[in-house]
């Protein structure tokens, strides 16, 4: 592969190693969504280059030269991911925030964790085995951990890097091969992170990435017989139709889905770590966040001193340049994003609804044709409202009143998603009991952040099932072979004959 510029008028789609453009020639354009101008050109796979990758990885994985590279050996390539990331730190953060029009900070904090995923998986893998288990007299019995074969990979725009190595860092530590679908809207820092790989040392069809629409490429993807697994971020409506395409082939699916996270502040939770942590848990990204904690509840007791402060800081927030250090919500990722939280906003006011404060799209100077939305507060609402109940995948938030814990957690579990939830108290005992009940994957007690790497991600219920970031991961991109020897020395005759 050639030498690398991270900042380029075209980005091919990589497949065995090598960039390529598409069979049929087809690019698409990428923009900026802080200023709407386009950024480059990407070349448009099709169901053919899908077959092409496919085609790579199969024979990558059946060759072996990665899949029967020695642990240590993987693992050295995967510390070297890392420090090739490292050395380009700030050119993969400003490709990240071209990108996707989030904020410097936010795509700084999401390159550093897309870097320590690899280095968290290269010490993992080194630790992840089988086991060998207790048998009758004679018998021997020893499990394998071996890697699944060919991993489909679909992911979305909001953490665009990020979620490229939630992807491949544990499938290629695993000794996977992969064909990765980046989201159409940003698919820039998923193929320079693929050239990376190969730069550090992962041989050719390893790593494929194929950036293509959803309904023809990611379709050719989980539809594919040559893949073994898919492993999907995104919405819950695309999940449940892979998860039905991909029975066909029965692929192993694993699925992040969408969320509507509670937030729950007890009466006597330290207010000022409650709200800096309420406002990073929906204004963060833009709150185009799987985990956005978009539902807040509120103890009746302190609501009014809550409320009083929540809302001063979230007028104050900044919007601006995403490059400049001190911007503290980016841009909206598209038009078409920024009408569906609109929408959203609208639905509330004629449910009867009140805006506190947002609520409407923003001109940001110098920003004028980029897509900005107000950090947005609604109270009023009950709990059927499609604004309380919907994923919104945007910066508003629902704030409602609570009387008593048990309250707390009805109105918590009050939701067809199970991905985060947050509680601020200083009474652990209460943590702990509240933690207990809520019916979801993630649950932060007085804490702003939701992972970190080696900390299990995932949701219960429509959020999806399976769980990334962590050494399960693991679990998930290998299959689990049992070896079972006798060595009694005399001969068995089962049948008696
Ligand atoms: P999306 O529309 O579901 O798209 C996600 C990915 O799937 C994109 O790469 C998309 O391609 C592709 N896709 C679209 N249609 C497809 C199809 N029929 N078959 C196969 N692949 C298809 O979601 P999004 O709009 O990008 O992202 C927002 C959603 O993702 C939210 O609901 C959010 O909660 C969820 N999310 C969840 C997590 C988590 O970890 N749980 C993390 C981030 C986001 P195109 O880009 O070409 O459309
Ligand atoms: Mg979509």
């Amino acid at each position: 592969m050639e030498k690398l510029d991270l900042k380029r008028d075209y980005y091919q789609m990589i497949i065995n190693g090598e960039r390529v453009d598409a069979i049929s020639k087809e690019t698409f354009t990428t923009y900026n969504p802080a200023t709407g101008a386009p950024l480059a050109q990407v070349a448009k796979a099709s169901k053919e280059d899908v077959d092409r990758a496919v085609n790579a990885a199969r024979n990558a994985f059946e060759n072996g030269k990665w899949r029967r590279f020695p642990v240590n050996k993987r693992s050295r390539v995967m510390n070297k991911i890392a420090s090739f990331m490292r050395a380009r730190f700030n050119e993969l953060v400003e490709l990240e925030v071209l990108n996707s029009g989030k904020s410097l900070s936010a795509a700084q904090g999401q390159v550093m964790q897309a870097i320590e995923d690899f280095e968290f998986y290269a010490g993992a893998i080194v630790g992840h085995r089988g086991e060998v288990n207790n048998m009758p007299f004679g018998f021997f019995n020893y499990t394998q951990k071996e890697p699944v074969g060919v991993c489909g990979q679909i992911i979305p725009w909001n953490y665009p890097i990020m979620m490229a190595a939630w992807k491949i860092a544990p499938a290629i530590a695993a000794g996977c091969s992969i064909v990765l679908k980046p989201a159409s809207l940003t698919p820039l820092t998923a193929i320079v992170l693929t050239e990376i790989c190969h730069e550090a040392g992962v041989p050719e069809g390893v790593v494929n990435v194929v950036p293509g629409p959803g309904s023809t490429v990611g379709d050719a993807i989980v539809e594919h017989p040559g893949i073994d697994k898919v492993a999907f971020t995104g919405s819950t409506p695309i999940g449940k139709d892979i998860m039905e395409k991909a029975s066909q082939t029965l692929k192993r699916v694993t699925l992040e889905l969408g969320g509507k996270s509670p937030n729950i502040v007890f009466a006597d939770a330290d207010i000022d770590a409650a709200v800096y942590g309420s406002l990073f848990g929906i204004f963060y990204n833009t709150g185009q966040s799987c985990e956005a904690r978009s539902r807040l509840y509120v103890h009746a007791d302190i609501y009014e001193e809550f409320m009083e402060k929540f809302i001063e800081k979230t007028k104050q927030l900044r919007l601006g340049d995403p490059m400049d250090q001190g911007t503290q919500v980016g841009a909206i990722i598209s038009r078409d994003q920024l009408e569906v939280i609109d929408g959203y906003v609208q639905s509330a006011i004629e449910d009867g609804a009140t805006v506190v404060t947002g609520g409407q799209e923003v001109k940001v100077e110098g920003f004028e044709n980029g897509y900005w939305y107000a950090p947005t507060i609604i109270t009023d609402v009950n709990h059927d409202m499609k604004v309380v109940q919907e994923e919104i995948f945007g910066p508003v938030v629902v704030v409602m009143k609570f009387s008593d814990e048990k309250e707390a957690i009805k109105l918590a579990n009050d939701t067809e998603f199970g991905l985060g939830s947050a509680i601020w108290t200083k009474d652990q005992g209460r943590a702990t009991r509240v933690a207990n009940q809520i019916r979801a994957g993630i649950v932060m007690v007085n804490c702003p952040f939701s992972a970190f790497p080696g900390t299990p991600f995932g949701g219960y219920k429509q959020s999806g099932f399976g769980r990334e970031l962590c050494i399960e991961t693991l679990d998930l991109y290998t299959e689990t072979k049992s070896v079972l020897a006798y060595y009694g020395g005399k001969p068995l005759n089962p049948l008696g004959v």
